[in-house]
């Protein structure tokens, strides 16, 4: 990761508030925390280490939200992959009650911050729906919600009828209405917070890919192209563009591209026939859709695409044929932008929390859900970063194990995605 990359060439791209200077370090400089990656992650962390007077420095190798963050759904989605039954029973009641009030609680604390640094960003909270068009999926989504609704959540439960009238196609059978759901403009949204984090006092650098890391006496030294970083304390945030700065790290994810594309603003009656009240959609299927209108009437399909960089929305015509299956009425609408990003998804689907060695913290695997839990974890980092182990967060800290014959997982991944395509395809 040497030389600059451009964005990806998103709707995001060409709409997003100007980004704030964030130029090359230039000079070798001594901090308490580095953070490498310059995502909602890093910047998050940067923010609420700022924010209680701690000096943070970021390290991002292209600009700020040039990695999944300025390029993703823009959902921003309350709780984890796995059920709040499943979580306790994996972590146990304590661990697991609090990995649940904080996962749930991760969208009203990203939209609190938005409010609170004024960030331009479209931000909306009109809900999530997770939706079902397999009898299967709806049971398993009924379970969730009863298990969300038995914890005092603000979840629905919507029959065939009731999904309907929300997204304006017979598509599904059932689906879950978390009311704390919402959506945003991405890249605004991590420029804002970068802009956010720098105001507060981090100072955040572009164009400056840590090349390696290594101690160096009580410290730890990161090399950079132009300049040498000495930190107290070091926090790694490279999520799916994680490389080898970290031993094995890079093995205990698998970097997965997910696409999108954007038409031009629908109509009114267009847009208002697909989601009259604009909450974000993501289906339970082989192959995860999602989708939202955003606030210019643009419907914004997301999905599995290529396992490669794409260009344009003819790269993902799949999901272009796939929305004119659930609203005939847009055939003909013109798709002006199709792009994708990489997130990294974990063994377990679980995000991770690592502290391989003294003062070096790692946070990554997301899963596909990190606008608002990459943001909220950032406060849980910041914390912890300040008080060192014995900072207790919301998370499960854990020892890095790389996922065996990781080597051949880009492939299986592939495989799955195309025998889930077929599936969905079927309607199975
Ligand atoms: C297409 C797509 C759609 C998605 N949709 C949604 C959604 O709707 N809702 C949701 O909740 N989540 C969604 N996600 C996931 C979400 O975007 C991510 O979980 C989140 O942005 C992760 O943030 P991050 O800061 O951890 O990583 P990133 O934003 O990927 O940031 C990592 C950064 O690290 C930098 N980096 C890597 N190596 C180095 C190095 N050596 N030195 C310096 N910098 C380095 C990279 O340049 C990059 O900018 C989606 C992801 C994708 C790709």
């Amino acid at each position: 990761m040497n030389a600059r990359l451009p964005l990806p060439p998103s709707l995001y791209a060409d709409t997003a508030v100007a980004p704030v200077a964030t130029p090359p370090l230039d000079g070798d400089k001594t901090v308490s925390v580095a953070i490498v990656g310059g995502g909602y992650t890093g910047l998050s962390t940067a923010l609420h280490l700022a924010e209680q007077g701690v000096e943070a420095l970021v390290l991002e190798a292209q600009e700020p939200g040039w990695g999944a963050s300025g390029n993703n759904g823009g959902h921003t989605n309350p709780g984890l992959k796995h059920d709040p039954d499943q979580i306790e029973a994996d972590f146990g009641a304590d661990l697991g009650r609090r990995m649940i009030d904080f996962s749930y609680g991760t969208t009203n604390f990203t939209h609190e911050l938005i409010r609170r640094y004024q960030i331009p960003c479209e931000a909306r909270q009109n809900g999530t729906l997770r939706a079902a068009y397999n009898e299967a999926s709806a049971a398993a989504i009924e379970k969730t919600a009863q298990q969300c609704i038995r914890r005092g959540m603000p979840v629905t439960y919507l029959n065939r009828e009731q999904v309907r009238e929300m997204t304006g196609t017979d598509r599904y059978i059932g689906a879950m209405l978390d009311a704390r759901g919402g959506d945003l403009h991405p890249l605004s949204y991590a420029r804002g917070l970068a802009r956010a984090a720098i105001s507060a006092g981090a100072k955040v650098h572009g164009e400056t890919p840590a090349l390696s890391l290594r101690r160096d006496g009580a410290r730890w030294r990161i090399e950079t192209p132009r300049a040498i970083v000495h930190a107290e304390k070091v926090l790694l945030a490279t999520n799916g563009f994680t490389d080898d700065l970290w031993p094995a790290l890079r093995r205990t994810i698998v970097p997965v591209f997910s696409s999108i594309a954007a038409t031009a603003p629908l109509s009114d009656e267009v847009a208002r026939s697909i989601m009259p009240t604009r909450p974000v959609l993501y289906e339970s299927g082989h192959i995860t859709v999602y989708y939202r209108i955003d606030q210019h009437n643009r419907l914004l399909m997301g999905g599995r695409g290529p396992m490669r960089w794409i260009k344009s929305p003819s790269d993902v015509a799949y999901l272009i044929r796939y929305a004119e299956r659930l609203w005939p009425q847009i055939k003909g609408v013109a798709w002006t932008h199709g792009w994708n990003s990489r997130l990294a998804i974990t063994k377990d689907h679980y995000p991770h929390v690592h502290e391989p060695a003294e003062n070096i913290l790692i946070s990554l695997g997301c899963n596909g859900r990190g606008v608002a839990l990459s943001t909220a974890m950032g406060a849980q980092l910041a914390r912890r970063l300040i008080g060192g182990a014995k900072a207790e967060i919301d998370m499960p800290v854990t020892g890095i194990k790389p996922i065996p014959m990781h080597a051949f997982w880009p492939v299986g991944v592939t495989t799955a995605v195309i025998a889930g395509r077929v599936r969905d395809r079927l309607g199975i």
